[in-house]
């Protein structure tokens, strides 16, 4: 929550920028406190996500990404940020890489795409594909979380480092840390590759399809 009540500060500061201003107190001017409280809905959460110029992302967005998927899902993929097809179309994965991973929960879990819930640790795209930078990571992480809290899954696959970094606060390289189970805050969290690395690494797909295959017996 501090990281959304520094958000807002800045957006207020932004603002008396924009009007010209170059100096101010600590606390710019006095307004309302505003309610950091996020919706205890999903439906409300995504409205206001949809609304979201929280971090600089919302600047070259065309859609805000915010998930998909069964609202009571056990099984939850997180992967890093939208790109550039999903930007378009306000979906996540749905281009090349959102292909394999619906082929990866269909073919391997046996469990149809609908019947879990994809989101990303940011929900607009960062140009040129790059990673999200820390601040925009952590200015999107409470809706995230509000979304896990909502959703409340049995188990969170990690897509990717960048996922798993922001998700557990462990930096240990993805190859080293794929297919193991981690206990937190009520899921089991386990990661594994990000569908985007196996278009660029064919040969990892086996490694994915024996992490899956473990996620399989756990469900
Ligand atoms: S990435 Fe998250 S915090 Fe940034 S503008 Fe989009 S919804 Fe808001």
């Amino acid at each position: 929550m501090k990281n959304l009540k520094n958000a807002l500060l800045l957006k207020q500061l932004y603002r008396l920028k924009q009007l010209g201003y170059s100096y101010t107190s600590v606390v710019p001017f006095q307004e309302e406190e505003p309610d950091l409280t996020l919706p205890n809905t999903l439906e409300k959460l995504q409205k206001q996500a949809l609304e979201c110029h929280l971090c600089l992302l919302s600047k070259s967005r065309t859609h805000v990404v915010f998930g998909e998927g069964d609202l009571n899902a056990d099984l939850m993929f997180i992967g890093e940020a939208p790109g550039a097809t999903e930007d378009r179309l306000g979906k996540p994965f749905v281009g090349r890489s959102g292909e394999l991973l619906t082929k990866m929960i269909e073919n391997v879990l046996h469990v149809k795409r609908e019947e879990v819930y994809i989101t990303n640790i940011v929900k607009c795209r960062p140009t040129d594909n790059r990673e999200p930078s820390p601040t925009e990571a952590h200015t999107c992480q409470p809706y995230l979380l509000k979304q896990i809290e909502l959703i409340s899954p049995k188990i969170i696959i990690a897509l990717g480092a960048t996922a798993y970094h922001y998700l557990t606060g462990d930096e240990t390289n993805i190859s080293k840390v794929r297919g193991t189970i981690h206990k937190q805050n009520g899921y089991t969290l386990i990661p594994t590759y990000h569908p985007s690395y196996l278009l660029r690494n064919p040969s990892a797909k086996k490694d994915v399809f024996e992490d899956l295959k473990m996620i399989k017996e756990l469900m």
